[in-house]
């Protein structure tokens, strides 16, 4: 597989800066694309913008300059587009901000209709896989053919110490929905501190991303924008020589792997014949429950029960928060049986 490696500065902020980051990267084999801001979203008034079209021209020469390079930028409306198809953009993208606005994406995709340009869609930070699909279908809608998904991650009450946290079962859940679209991460975005970036590229690469998008500044102490995030060159070449490219061929382990999925196959039928069995006995309990008269959330019950099951948990090596997670589902699931049992029987 050839992994698309999209990188270059968060913005261009001038032309010995642009010149510089692009006479890095041209020399790195593994760059497909050089990203560069030209209208940059900011979420506070007064802030760099942005060098708007000044910049397209800087992208004009630096195409002349190196042909085989291709450039991409993000586009935020139709006459950010009109300019972009008026110089050398190979690629544009929707930036976060803008997925989730639809009459914004219509008016970008309409601007687009008919064009051969290849198109990223960011994930909105709203963690709504649906916000994320609307865009992509409104690129199709369209009749754009070049279409991949850029992750970036989320913006949710418990960051983790992440900018963005990424909840990787969103993009894998897209994956899931929509197995031929590309799928791009952006470290640089979702972590938001350079010292972070490796460790999420290669976690990106082992779900399976099709490519990355980092942003890399000559000297990104000095960023105009987002600077603790941007790697420098030599920072950047490192993490590509750091990341492992992993394959889907089974070809290595097949039999050993088919015998621990053969065990695998086994136990996930037992956990669903339990939870059957569970449900039997939840709604037995419900009727019990309705004779009574008592209701059907009992929150001492569901309290000792939550807290035995997670010190079983922590003995037997499995993390707490997860099996939190799960038995917190099993139970509204109860909850919500019992409820509808007690009212409609
Ligand atoms: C960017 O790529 O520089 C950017 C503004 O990202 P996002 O839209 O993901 O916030
Ligand atoms: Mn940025």
């Amino acid at each position: 597989m050839k992994l698309e490696i999209i990188s270059g500065p968060c913005s261009i902020e001038s032309l010995p800066q642009f010149t510089s980051v692009v006479e890095s990267l041209v020399a790195l084999p593994q760059v497909s694309m050089i990203r560069c801001g030209v209208w940059k979203p900011r979420t506070m008034p007064g802030g760099f913008e942005g060098l708007g079209e000044e910049a397209l021209l800087w992208i004009d020469e630096q195409k002349k300059a190196h042909p085989q390079l291709k450039f991409c930028c993000e586009v935020a409306n139709a006459r950010h587009v009109e300019a972009t198809l008026n110089h050398s953009i190979d690629a544009v993208w929707i930036g976060a901000r803008t997925t989730g606005s639809p009459f914004a994406v219509e008016e970008i995709t309409e601007a687009l209709r008919g064009c051969h340009l290849p198109v990223f869609v960011k994930n909105s930070p709203v963690p709504d896989i649906h916000v994320w699909i609307g865009a992509l279908e409104r690129c199709r809608k369209v009749g754009l053919t070049h279409i991949a998904a850029i992750h970036r991650g989320f913006d949710i009450y418990n960051n983790l110490g992440y900018r963005n946290n990424p909840l990787w079962e969103i993009p894998m859940e897209l994956h899931r929905i929509m197995p031929d679209l590309p799928l791009i991460c952006d470290p640089s975005h979702i972590c938001g501190r350079r010292e972070m970036i490796a460790q999420v590229s290669q976690t990106a690469l082992d779900l399976h991303f099709d490519g990355l998008m980092i942003e890399v500044h000559p000297n990104p102490d000095l960023a105009l924008t987002d600077a603790r995030q941007q790697l420098s060159p030599a920072e950047f070449k490192a993490l590509l020589e750091r990341i492992t490219i992993r394959t889907t061929d089974e070809n290595n382990c097949e039999t050993e792997l088919q015998q621990q999925r053969r065990n695998i196959d086994e136990i996930d039928r037992q956990i669903l014949e339990l939870l059957a069995q569970r449900q039997k006995a939840s709604q037995a309990i419900a009727l019990i429950k309705k004779r009574a008269n008592m209701t059907v959330f009992q929150p001492n019950r569901w309290n000792d029960l939550l807290n035995d099951h997670l010190r079983q948990a922590e003995s037997l090596g499995l993390d707490p928060t997860y099996i939190k997670e799960i038995f917190e589902k099993i139970h509204t699931e109860s909850v919500r049986r019992q409820e509808a049992a007690i009212n409609n029987a």
